[in-house]
């Protein structure tokens, strides 16, 4: 595994939504949800979650999705790339979309979710994985404690 040194900066297709990220990942996640396969127009996405606080991003976003079920997911304004999803209840958390990054190669998926819901031929190496979600807070908050010994 690479070090992995803050900050790590970021952009969208058009560059015009710029990120910077001035702290650690606090995990790296793979959702195989149907959701996340429409918005993503692929086999699943990618997230790798950060601190609130860490993340800034200049440019005009506006918000995609449905707008339904606590998950409000950004978009950049002129391109449309997908950017990051905030969760109510985990307002001191965001879900960055991995392939922002610049170095997104480093930030390999820990953990895969809704794998219920998967695409029967898609695979991805990771540590755990979920049919749905794991079940409580305390149990993120294990993988996050596992993933940051890693
Ligand atoms: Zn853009
Ligand atoms: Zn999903």
């Amino acid at each position: 595994m690479v070090a992995l040194n803050p900050p790590f900066v970021g952009s969208c297709l058009c560059g015009s939504v710029q990120v910077r990220v001035d702290a650690l990942p606090l995990l790296t996640v793979v959702c195989h949800c149907r959701g996340c396969q429409k918005f993503t127009a692929s086999a699943y996405s990618l997230t790798t979650m950060f601190p609130r606080e860490s993340v800034s991003c200049t440019g005009d976003l506006i918000r995609g999705g449905l707008g339904a079920g606590g998950k409000d997911h950004y978009f950049c304004q002129s391109c449309l790339n997908f950017i990051y999803s905030q969760i109510a209840g985990a307002e001191d958390r965001i879900n960055l979309r991995t392939s922002v990054l610049d170095d997104a190669t480093y930030f390999e998926p820990f953990v895969e979710v809704m794998t219920d819901e998967k695409m029967s031929w898609a695979t991805v190496p990771v540590r755990h994985s979920y049919a749905r979600t794991p079940a409580s807070p305390e149990e993120l908050l294990a993988l996050m404690t596992d993933y940051k010994n890693r």
